[in-house]
């Protein structure tokens, strides 16, 4: 039987999820708060689960960059280590525009289209017999309104309004370490520095701190021509210092509690970074920051829900609503394809709800492990790196054991 599905969030997992449920004939509704399209997340590493969502329901763009090593470098650029295993990268906007192609657009032909509701900010949730109630408002003003469905999924991401509402406890918590991030198109780039990071991701470790280097298609995804470099530069600040405060108090003054957006970040903090890099990195990896125009920068956070459905199955968290990765191991986009192929079961009766949220929560709690030790690797202290791999240990032995 038909169901009218809302979606709070239209980024990766809303878009995944929403396309996969018009599929199966359920009338879907998602309502994103931002107005406009904005790309935040730079870079994707497309992951199997995330391939397989495009080839089952758009398509893999032909501009997908592709690259077969990760090598790891020293602070003094002596190479260290080249490790062989072939990847794939994506811009999120491409990402996104693929995916919204498919949900709503032309990718969507002959299909039961689903309907995107820009602008619109959900504030309240609330069961009313067989029915969910969504209460949202207009980012642009007007009064509040409400939209009633028989199942709700909440991809609103890892500070869901959602996940709050139901569960105020449940708060993701300061990683300690920032990622500046940005991109650059490759024909402002010297021949040689493309060349450097052609084909492969690069990591240069620092002391405590590192920086991944890759190529992106654009966000139009035109041709290879018109790919980027991007970059992430994670690097440790406590809670309470002057260089948190600083990287997330944007150029107006105004202070912001997770992403200072591209074109926001105060060019006197991005220009200490630019120094910084000129006095400890290789010219390869300095070209990149100097050329950065428009950087970012995120405060890492990480969460788990305690639970992922609520209301007898009629409210359900998905992707980083339900748990948010560390972003050190790129699985966070992967995790939302695997939550959608999963939840299809369910949706044909191939799985129970609860289920779901059990091998969806073990999954989400081994991710969220791993994320912790990969960022210890590169960021922590002897001493944290070895807890975190006994966390790992520790909760993979629990999952067995529960099992
Ligand atoms: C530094 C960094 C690097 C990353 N790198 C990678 C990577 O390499 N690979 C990877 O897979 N992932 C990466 N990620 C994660 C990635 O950006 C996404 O978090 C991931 O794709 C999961 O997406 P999502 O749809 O669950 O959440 P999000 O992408 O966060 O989307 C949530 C959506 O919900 C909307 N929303 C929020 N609240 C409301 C509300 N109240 N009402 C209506 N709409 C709302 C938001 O506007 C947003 O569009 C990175 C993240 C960070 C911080």
């Amino acid at each position: 039987m038909s169901k009218d599905v809302i979606i709070v969030g239209g980024s990766a997992a809303g878009l995944m999820h929403g396309i996969m449920l018009s599929r199966l004939g359920h009338k879907v509704t998602i309502l994103e708060e931002q107005a406009e399209r904005q790309s935040q997340a730079a870079g994707i590493r497309l992951y199997s689960e995330t391939i397989d969502i495009l080839q089952k329901y758009a398509f893999v763009p032909p501009s997908v960059q592709e690259g077969t090593s990760t090598s790891l470098y020293r602070q003094n650029g002596k190479h260290i280590f080249s490790g062989n295993r072939a990847h794939k990268n994506i811009s999120w906007g491409l990402l996104c525009k693929v995916l919204r192609d498919a949900f709503d657009g032309t990718g969507g032909e002959g299909q039961k289209k689903g309907q995107y509701m820009r602008g619109a900010r959900v504030s309240s949730i609330r069961e009313d017999g067989e029915k969910v109630i969504v209460g949202y408002s207009n980012v642009e003003g007007g009064s509040p309104k409400s939209i009633s469905g028989d199942l709700v999924l909440a991809a609103d991401g890892a500070n869901s309004t959602i996940r709050q509402l139901l569960l105020p406890q449940s708060m993701r918590k300061y990683s300690g370490y920032v990622a500046w991030r940005g991109t650059v198109p490759v024909d402002v780039l010297d021949e040689e520095t493309n060349e450097f990071f052609a084909r492969k991701t690069s990591i240069l470790l620092l002391k405590r701190s590192y920086l991944i280097v890759y190529n992106i298609p654009s966000d139009e995804g035109d041709n290879d021509k018109s790919r980027h470099i991007n970059l992430v530069w994670y690097q440790n600040f406590s809670t309470t210092s002057p260089e948190l405060e600083a990287a997330l108090t944007d150029i107006n003054g105004k202070k912001h509690q997770n992403t200072v957006p591209k074109g926001l970040v105060n060019p006197e903090v991005w220009n200490t970074r630019v120094q910084l890099a000129a006095k400890l990195m290789p010219a390869p990896f300095v070209e990149v920051i100097s050329k950065i125009t428009r950087p970012f920068v995120t405060r890492v956070n990480e969460v788990i829900s305690p639970q992922a459905s609520f209301f007898s199955g009629k409210v359900v968290l998905v992707g980083d609503a339900l748990v948010g990765l560390r972003p050190n191991t790129a699985m966070a986009t992967n995790q939302a394809a695997m939550h959608c192929a999963e939840f299809e079961k369910v949706m044909m009766g191939d799985m129970s709800q609860a289920e779901w949220d059990r091998k969806m929560l073990r999954y989400g709690e081994k991710q969220l492990a791993l994320s912790v030790l990969v960022s210890m690797f590169g960021l922590g202290s002897v001493g944290q790196l070895i807890k975190s791999i006994l966390a790992f240990i520790g909760t993979s032995i629990g999952q067995a054991v529960r099992r």
